[in-house]
Order: C-alpha cells, then sequence, then structure tokens
C-alpha cells in the first residue's frame, strides 16, 4: 500500500538514500531538510519524481503536514559539524523529537528516530547491547549531540506510555557510503578524500581505537525493516556493522584500496574520543531478521569511486 511518508534531514547522507529507497517502493516521500549540513545536489536525482517533495524546513519549527509514517533524521551527525553550533544541535535533537512526536501524535503516524551509538558514549561493556545504559560525560564537547540524543529517546518513550505513540528508536553506529560530506570530518571521508588527493592520512591518537563500519545500504535496510515492523517493537535497536577494525586498520584498508603515495600521520586524541565500538545485533537479528551484507572490502570500492568523481567533478 502506498504510504505518505515524512523523512527529516532527507538531503542528507542517510536521508537521501532513505528517500531513494522509499520512492522505490511506490511511497509519496516528503523531505523536510534546512540544508544545515544536507545538500540539494543529494537529492537533485529525485526531484522529476512526482511522488517526491522537498521542503526547507528547520525541524525546531512545528511542522502541520499530514503523513503516515515519520523517520526523523534531521540532525548534525559529524562531530566537526554537530559541534559547530552545539546549542542548536541540542535544540534539533530535543525540540525537533517534540515537534516531530507532536505531529505523530496529531495524525497517528508510526514514527522512527535515528538515535546513535553515542547514547552509549565511551562504553565501559564490549560489545554494546541496547540494555547497556551508557557512560556519557554530561559536560564534554560531544555532550551536544550524546546528550540530546538520549533525551529525544526519551522524549520517544514518554511519548509512547503517556500518548500511545507507535514509536521506533534506532541505534545507528557508525555509516559510511556515497553522499557523505566530503568536509564532515568523519574518519571514512576523511581518510578516502585524503587518500585520493595524496595528502597525509591523519590518525588522532595511536589509532588503536575501534570502530564498526557499516555500508550505507545495509543501514537504510535495517531502517525500513524496523519500521515495518509490529506495534510491539519500539526498540531501542541497534543496527550496525559488527565487524571491528582498529583506525590503524581502516587507515590501511584505505590506503590499499586507492593506491595512494600518502603516509599516515598521527594527531592528537580529541577529548572524550570513545576508545572502542561495535554493536551487537543479536536483537536486529532475531527481530527483523536483519544482517549487514557487504563487507568494508566493497564497501569502501563504492565510497571511493563515489569521491573520485565528486573530486574529477
Ligand atoms: P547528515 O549531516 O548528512 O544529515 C543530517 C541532515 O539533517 C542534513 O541534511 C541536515 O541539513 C539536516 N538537518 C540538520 N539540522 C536540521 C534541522 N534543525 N532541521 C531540519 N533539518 C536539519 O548526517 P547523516 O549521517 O545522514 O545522519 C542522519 C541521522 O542519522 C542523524 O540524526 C544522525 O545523528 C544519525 N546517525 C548517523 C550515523 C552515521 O554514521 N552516519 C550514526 C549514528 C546516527
Ligand atoms: N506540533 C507540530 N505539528 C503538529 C502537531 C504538533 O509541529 O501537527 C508541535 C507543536 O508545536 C508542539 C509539539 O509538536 O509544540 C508537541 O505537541 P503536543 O501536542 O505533544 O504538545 P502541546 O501542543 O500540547 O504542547
Ligand atoms: N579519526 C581519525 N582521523 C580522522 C578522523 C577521525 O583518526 O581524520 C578517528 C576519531 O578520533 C575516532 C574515529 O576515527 O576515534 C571515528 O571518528 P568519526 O568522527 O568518524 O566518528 P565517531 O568518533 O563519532 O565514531
Amino acid at each position: 500500500m502506498t504510504k505518505k511518508i515524512l523523512v527529516t534531514g532527507g538531503a542528507g547522507f542517510l536521508g537521501s538514500h532513505l528517500c531513494e529507497r522509499l520512492l522505490d517502493a511506490g511511497h509519496e516521500v516528503l523531505c523536510a531538510d534546512n540544508y544545515y549540513t544536507g545538500n540539494k545536489s543529494n537529492i537533485l536525482h529525485l526531484m522529476e519524481n512526482p511522488r517526491f517533495e522537498l521542503m526547507r524546513h528547520d525541524v525546531t519549527f512545528p511542522l502541520y503536514v499530514e503523513v503516515d509514517e515519520i523517520y526523523n533524521l534531521a540532525c548534525p551527525a559529524s562531530p566537526i559539524h554537530y559541534q559547530h553550533d552545539p546549542v542548536q544541535t541540542t535544540k534539533t535533537s530535543v525540540h525537533g523529537a517534540i515537534n516531530m512526536l507532536g505531529l505523530a501524535k496529531r495524525v497517528g503516524a508510526k514514527i522512527l528516530q535515528a538515535s546513535t551509538s553515542e547514547v552509549y558514549g565511551d562504553p565501559s561493556i564490549h560489545p554494546q547491547v541496547e540494555s547497556y545504559w551508557g557512560n556519557v560525560n554530561p559536560i564534554g564537547i560531544r555532550s551536544c549531540y550524546d546528550e540530546g540524543k538520549r533525551c529525544a529517546e526519551t522524549l520517544f518513550f514518554d511519548y509512547h506510555r503517556q500518548h500511545q505513540l507507535r514509536i521506533k528508536v534506532m541505534r545507528i553506529f557508525n555509516t559510511y557510503g556515497p553522499r557523505m560530506h566530503p568536509d564532515d570530518g568523519r574518519v571514512v571521508s576523511n581518510f578516502i578524500v585524503q587518500a585520493l588527493k595524496g595528502e597525509p592520512i591523519t590518525i588522532y591518537g595511536d589509532g588503536s581505537q575501534t570502530r564498526s563500519f557499516c555500508y550505507v545500504d545495509d543501514l537504510v535496510e535495517g531502517m525500513i525493516r524496523l519500521m515495518a515492523t509490529g506495534d510491539e517493537v519500539t526498540g531501542p535497536i541497534n543496527i550496525g556493522n559488527p565487524n571491528e577494525f582498529t583506525i590503524m586498520e581502516l587507515a590501511k584498508a584505505v590506503i590499499a584500496e586507492t593506491g595512494t603515495e600518502s603516509k599516515i600521520i598521527q594527531l592528537d586524541l580529541p577529548s572524550d574520543d570513545p576508545k572502542q565500538r561495535k554493536p551487537d545485533i543479536s536483537l536486529a537479528e532475531s527481530v527483523l531478521g536483519w544482517a549487514p551484507t557487504v563487507e568494508l572490502e566493497a564497501g569502501l570500492q563504492h565510497t571511493v569511486a563515489y569521491f573520485r568523481s565528486l573530486l574529477n567533478a
């Protein structure tokens, strides 16, 4: 059945892939974005589709539209972007959640929140399971993002308990792929752009910290499956790839994939940088029948090809 679906943050990296998938499935998609970190070029190819509509809108302000489902992705996601205007970051997560939940309540829509592995902070248990409450600094430079997302989760669960909203909370782990912002400072985009330009590859700290990288297509599949679950499934549910790499291993994989002459250099580790991160995805496997399918090497190939053409354009 064709649905009317609102995607906030739809002009961003993940949002643009999600809009594309939803249109392919025959739905009507309303994309709301204020272009803070997203870009029209990410969705230009969808503009000709009569089922696609784009509106410039900041989710910290109320929005009155009629929709069946809401995917709430609006929020700067990379440390450089979310630390640029930290107050606005918290407002986007918190006021944005209130407005989208208010909208969902008025129209009776199902609503999914793009939460994050950052709610676990610098985790003291490994891999991270959904029942872990996290280890987050409330006053540090990452707090605007981490605590904003934690508060958004609180709001989702309170609207669920208090107003019986149908909610889906998804904790997204590091995701990469085409249409990542080339200057957002995230490790995969940084390393690839540096490698393609022949510039030094900047490892922060000694490169022993770990992350687990999920390819965007896998992530979007998990997101759509979560939205399709029955009302008893609220999450939170981890979606990510459990294959864990040190940042040094990632640098070497990017060097191998690009064939660059770039050398690795080491810079200071930013404060509050989590030392390790890896999702436990047993819940996603059992509830959604979902597991990632794209290995790092294949995912890097697609991503390098994207950045190569972007830099040559
Ligand atoms: P992105 O920066 O590419 O996309 C975010 C989008 O939200 C952008 O298009 C931006 O313009 C828009 N936006 C920001 N503030 C807004 C506001 N106030 N009103 C309307 N639009 C606004 O980042 P992304 O990687 O695509 O992330 C999408 C979502 O997924 C975010 O909520 C992020 O926190 C979450 N997430 C992403 C990752 C990841 O690895 N990519 C990991 C965990 C969580
Ligand atoms: N809201 C919105 N669109 C709607 C309905 C509500 O943006 O279609 C906003 C509204 O501005 C309010 C917020 O959502 O600030 C929370 O709505 P709710 O009904 O929960 O609270 P109330 O309006 O009673 O404060
Ligand atoms: N990182 C790095 N070099 C870079 C960018 C990031 O070594 O040029 C490190 C960063 O310190 C962190 C990891 O890579 O340990 C992932 O960083 P990213 O900003 O991509 O994501 P997050 O820290 O939010 O997981």
